[in-house]
C-alpha cells in the first residue's frame, strides 16, 4: 500500500505522516516513512540543490525537472523496493506536490509536469491524504518554527493562498485517490481524521 500526505507548508502533514507510520507500526505492520523533496540518498542530495540559496536560483522550469528526476530516484531506490517487499510506504509529499507547486503556484506549468510525470513516474499513491488548514495559520506555523532555513518558505500569504487552493482544487480533480482532511485542531484529532478516511 502507497499512501502520501500533502498540503502547504506548515499544515501538519509531517506531523501526521509520523502519527500514521507509528499508529500502524503498533499493530505490527511494516512501514517505510519516508518523504519528498529526498527519501533516497541522490534524491536527497537534488534537495539542497533545490532548497538552499536564496531567491530565485532556477525557473520553474527547471525546478520541475530537478523535482522530477529526484522523485524517480526516490521512487527507484525507496518506494518500489519496499511496495516489491510488500510494506507500506508512507511519503511526506508526491508528484500532487509538483502539479500543485509548478504547475500551478509558482509557474503554470501543469501540462509539462504531467507530461513529464507520464515519461518517467507513471504511478500514483494509493491514497492521498491532503491536510487543509487556513494558509494564514500555516504561515504563522512556518515562521514560528524558524521558516526561513528554505527559501520556499519565505514566499508569503498570497503564495500559500495560491497553494491551498491548488490542493483543493487536486481533491476534485481525483476523488477517489484524495482525501482533502480538516487540519484545525490537535495533531491526534487530525490523526483521527486521516484514519477514518483510510
Ligand atoms: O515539505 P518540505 O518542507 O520538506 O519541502 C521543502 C520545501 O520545498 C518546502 O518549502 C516546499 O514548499 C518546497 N517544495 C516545492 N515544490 C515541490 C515540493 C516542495 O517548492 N514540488
Amino acid at each position: 500500500m502507497f499512501l502520501s500526505f500533502e498540503g502547504i507548508d506548515g499544515s501538519g502533514k509531517s506531523t501526521q505522516a509520523r502519527l500514521l507510520a507509528d499508529a500502524l507500526r503498533a499493530e505490527g505492520r511494516d512501514v517505510v516513512l519516508t518523504r519528498e523533496p529526498g527519501g533516497s540518498a541522490g534524491a536527497e542530495e537534488i534537495r539542497r540543490l533545490l532548497v538552499e540559496g536564496a531567491g530565485e536560483r532556477w525557473s520553474a522550469e527547471t525546478e520541475c525537472l530537478l523535482f522530477t528526476a529526484a522523485r524517480r530516484d526516490h521512487l527507484e531506490r525507496t518506494i518500489r523496493p519496499a511496495l516489491d517487499a510488500g510494506r507500506i510506504v508512507i511519503t511526506d509529499r508526491f508528484a500532487d506536490s509538483t502539479r500543485v507547486y509548478q504547475g500551478a503556484a509558482r509557474g503554470d506549468l501543469r501540462t509539462m509536469v504531467d507530461q513529464l510525470h507520464e515519461l518517467s513516474i507513471g504511478v500514483e499513491p494509493d491514497r492521498t491524504f491532503v491536510i487543509d488548514i487556513d494558509p494564514a495559520v500555516g504561515l504563522a506555523r512556518g515562521q514560528a518554527r524558524g521558516g526561513n532555513e528554505d527559501r520556499f518558505e519565505s514566499l508569503g500569504l498570497g503564495f500559500q493562498e495560491k497553494l491551498a487552493a491548488g490542493f483543493r482544487a487536486l481533491s476534485r480533480e481525483y476523488p477517489g485517490r484524495v482525501r482533502l482532511i480538516d487540519g484545525s485542531g490537535t495533531p491526534e484529532q487530525v490523526a483521527e481524521r486521516v484514519r477514518a478516511a483510510l
